[in-house]
């Protein structure tokens, strides 16, 4: 899905946008300085055509200048986004941190759509007409809490935003886009340093291949990979202020691009939740995923033994997903990420035909029926493979099947194909 960035500076509106965006009353979160989620990117829908909106309501302030932050705020969610939403407020009119702004997304060169927002009646219609002096193009009037011009400017959004975001996955021979990504400390850096160390000069010669000033090409066990937001692991955003949301805002954009995410779990620490929301973030995300336990060199059979019960309890969930352990230090095993990365990509495009798959559907309803529900049958009819990246299954059924015999399909569904190292998504489309 392609992926647009909402960005402007505080108290211009843009949660309010977001939530018109999506469709919903209720505030996702205040412009208040200091507040910080977990989750920044939302699926939305407008016209029949998806797409990711990355909020960038959660900035943080602090003494290093309002300007400064703002450019660097916009600058991250930029780098993520296919295209960007620069939300300025109409009733105050441009100011030094609007023109910071613009100098980033000029840098930038992705589609900007601007929204001077706070028009909410025809006397400040005229202040919108004065955005035009930013230089970025028609300014669409909106008023995002009446949600007055909202709906045109959406249509000039999907206009920016690229008609065919498969794409991405297809640069023919391209490639692959693999994002490196954990929680802090858990070395990334040092993974990195370990794979692109030396041969960074050789990739940059390679033909017919453009990288974002973010990304880096970079050569594993024989296999060229490009490697995604490579600037924002070298570049120490955790040391920054409000680390933790500009963390977190990074490892979603940095998901959203990649094809297969390699996260990168402490192997010598105790799993903790946020090792855990990374990987369920992958996986709804929609992306192949590899996970490499770092640090193998600080681990001791002790250690290992309670690892191993850690995995059986807290990553039953992720059982599908190709593991490594390396140790980003001495280098152990690094190599054999490559490995991974095509076995979980491969499983990533699988595709099973029509034929197959309900040959398939019928031998598993035939041994294990839908159990009866109100004295009737409950049963799939048809199914389809509607996409691959990941491998997403629509089922045609007479009837509502039940959670737990939905979740009985998709798992003989692994059973039977594999799809190592991808989610399998699983949609029912049922007929009374
Ligand atoms: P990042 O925040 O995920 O990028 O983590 P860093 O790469 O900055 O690593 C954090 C710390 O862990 C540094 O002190 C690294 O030297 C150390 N470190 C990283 N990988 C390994 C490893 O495989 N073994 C050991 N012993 N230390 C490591």
């Amino acid at each position: 899905k392609p992926v647009l960035a909402v960005v402007g500076r505080p108290n211009v509106g843009k949660s309010t946008l977001v939530n018109r965006i999506l469709g919903r009353r209720e505030a996702v979160v205040q412009d208040t300085p200091g507040v910080t989620r977990d989750r920044v990117s939302y699926d939305a829908n407008w016209n029949g055509r998806e797409f990711v909106v990355v909020d960038t309501g959660g900035w943080v302030s602090d003494a290093k200048g309002l300007a400064h932050q703002i450019a660097e705020q916009a600058e991250l969610a930029i780098g993520a986004a296919d295209a960007v939403l620069f939300v300025v407020d109409s009733q105050v009119g441009i100011t030094d941190e609007d023109e910071a702004v613009v100098r980033v997304l000029r840098r930038s060169k992705k589609p900007v759509v601007l929204a001077a927002n706070k028009v909410d009646d025809q006397r400040t219609e005229a202040e919108a007409t004065s955005m035009w002096n930013l230089g970025l193009g028609q300014p669409w009037a909106i008023s995002a809490i009446h949600g007055r011009g909202t709906g045109d400017l959406l249509d000039a959004v999907l206009e920016a935003l690229p008609e065919a975001p498969q794409e991405r996955y297809s640069e023919v021979g391209g490639p692959r886009r693999v994002a490196i990504v954990g929680k802090p400390n858990v070395g990334k850096s040092s993974l990195l340093n370990k794979l692109s160390g030396q041969q960074r000069a050789v990739v940059s010669d390679m033909s017919g291949t453009t990288v974002d000033p973010v990304d880096e090409l970079c050569e594993v066990g024989g296999q060229m990979y490009r490697l995604i937001d490579t600037a924002g692991i070298r570049k120490r955003v955790k040391e920054a202020s409000g680390h933790e949301y500009y963390a977190s805002l990074r490892t979603q954009g940095a998901i959203e691009r990649a094809e297969v995410c390699v996260v990168v779990i402490d192997a010598s620490e105790p799993l903790t939740e946020q090792d855990l929301r990374i990987l369920s973030n992958v996986e709804d995300t929609g992306k192949a995923l590899v996970i490499a336990f770092n640090k193998w060199d600080l681990t001791d059979e002790e250690r290992r033994k309670y690892l191993d019960r850690e995995i059986e309890r807290d990553l039953v969930a992720f059982r599908w997903a190709p593991t490594v352990n390396i140790s980003a230090l001495t280098g152990r095993n690094v190599d054999k990420l490559s490995k991974a990365v095509e076995e979980a990509l491969a499983g990533w495009e699988t595709r099973i035909s029509t034929g197959k798959l309900n040959a398939f559907l019928g031998r598993v309803a035939a041994a294990h029926p839908h159990p009866l529900r109100g004295g009737k049958q409950p049963r799939i009819l048809f199914g389809t493979q509607a996409q691959n990246c990941p491998p997403t299954f629509v089922l045609f059924t007479s009837g509502q099947l039940d959670q737990g015999y939905e979740r009985f399909v998709e798992r003989r569904l692994r059973e039977d194909f594999g799809f190592t190292g991808s989610p399998v998504h699983v949609e029912v489309r049922a007929r009374e």
